[in-house]
């Protein structure tokens, strides 16, 4: 069997339908493959005893490896029109987000998120964890109005023309929260509020980027900038 890594909390000896019929269909696991498991806290190698469905392993060596960027990291990414929001969760997660929550905004076009996306949503976060060797899968949340976002210990709002660059402001020691505008951007009044609340607006340079993009460099210069 292909080299495959399952999410199964808690490590019970039985991974889920949906995991369960991955191994089977898609790598035509047999009893005795090996493969590896993990949940929030731990990792381990483990070996199918039944096929099921549900697959049943048992654990042989389990271990407690270090992929998380230390602290915690909030993405408040504004709603996004179509599929773009998959994106940015698929490369938060990578990139060591914690927590994703979208933000409706003034300029949003969508202005809610049916359960089904965010059940997808939650579903790539959980995909993403396992493609980049994650433990702890981000938490995918149902948007928030962007007033409702509570005061930040350390935040940083991508907001074109803003004068700070993220290297001279960032304390990668602290938890931090970053906001990213919609397709149409904040309003100048939404990026006064988030200052209020503890956000710093900075520049991603002098090029105007899509919301996706945006989200992910800045992400990207918080956790994979700084070695995390
Ligand atoms: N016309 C919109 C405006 O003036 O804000 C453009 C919005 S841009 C497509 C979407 C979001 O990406 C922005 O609200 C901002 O959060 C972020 N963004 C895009 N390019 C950026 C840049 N060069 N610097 C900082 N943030 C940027």
């Amino acid at each position: 069997m292909r080299p495959h890594r399952a999410y199964s909390p808690g490590l019970t000896g039985v991974l889920s339908f949906r995991e369960s019929r991955h191994l089977l269909e898609v790598l035509r696991a047999q009893v005795g493959d090996r493969f590896t498991v993990f949940d929030a806290e731990r990792e381990a190698l483990a070996e199918v005893v039944e096929l099921g469905p549900p697959v049943r392993y048992r654990i042989l060596e389990e271990w407690r490896p270090e992929r998380e960027v230390g602290v915690e990291v909030a993405l408040y990414p504004a709603l996004l029109k179509g599929d773009k929001l998959s994106e940015v969760v698929r490369s938060a997660t990578e990139l060591g987000a914690t927590r994703i929550q979208p933000l409706i905004t003034r300029h949003s076009v969508p202005k809610e998120m049916g359960e089904g996306k965010l059940r997808r949503l939650q579903a790539v976060a959980v995909e993403a964890a396992k493609q980049s060797g994650r433990l702890r899968v981000p938490e995918v949340l149902p948007p928030m109005p962007l007033k409702a976002l509570p005061a930040v210990e350390q935040g940083l709002v991508a907001h074109l023309g803003a004068r700070s660059l993220v290297r001279e402001v960032l304390d990668p020691l602290k938890p931090l929260a970053l906001a990213v505008g919609p397709e149409g951007g904040f309003a100048e009044e939404e990026v006064e509020l988030l200052q209020e609340r503890g956000f710093t607006p900075v520049s991603l340079g002098r090029r105007i980027l899509r919301a996706e993009t945006a989200a992910i460099a800045l992400l990207a210069l918080c956790t994979a900038g700084e070695g995390r």
